[in-house]
């Protein structure tokens, strides 16, 4: 059985369009998973501290058999891969990968909650999942057009391909 599953990634160090590039084909390589699509890029301001550089964030939508919490072994597996620091809290890193919507689930546990516990509160992750489907929604069928059209503005800016690596 396969599931449809989203993930959120960002970066802000290093590269991050080229960070989240790398990421996309990482995730194209799990096991057990195939890349249905990935969307455009998108420039954000920080959450949190602002003494540090913008973030460029994405999504891809994968179609995986792996369970969630390996979903999420396998997401950590390559945060690390990419040098991955835990300076300060919501600080600046080479890559953040989250794991938003796992298909109907809702998970609440020590490592995972699934949907995404900030996910309404961010429209870098609300607008890349609505390029990839316009018509998600979440387990308990709130739209996420709908989250999208009620979350504070963080000055999105899309990136055009061209500053794609
Ligand atoms: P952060 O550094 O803010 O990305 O938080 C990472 C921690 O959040 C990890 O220890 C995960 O176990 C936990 N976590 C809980 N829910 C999720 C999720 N949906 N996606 C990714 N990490 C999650």
């Amino acid at each position: 059985m396969t599931t449809d599953a989203f993930i959120g990634l960002g970066s802000n160090l290093k590269q991050p369009a080229a960070q989240l590039a790398r990421a996309v084909s990482e995730l194209a390589a799990l096991p057990s998973t195939v890349l249905v699509a990935q969307s455009p890029f998108y420039a954000s301001r920080p959450v949190g501290p602002q003494d540090q550089p913008d973030f460029v964030n994405g999504a891809v939508w994968l179609r995986t058999s792996l369970p969630p919490h390996q979903l999420l072994d396998q997401l950590q597996v390559i945060e690390q891969a990419h040098g991955r620091e835990r300076i300060r809290h919501w600080g600046p890193r080479t890559l953040d990968l989250d794991l938003l919507v796992y298909g109907n689930q809702v998970l609440n546990d020590k490592r995972l909650t699934v949907p995404h516990r900030e996910l309404a509160n961010r429209d870098f992750a609300l607008q890349p999942l609505l390029d990839l489907k316009a018509d998600l929604a979440l387990p308990d069928g709130t739209p996420i057009a709908k989250l999208r059209s009620q979350c504070p503005d963080n000055s999105l800016r899309k990136l055009p391909p061209a500053d794609y690596p």
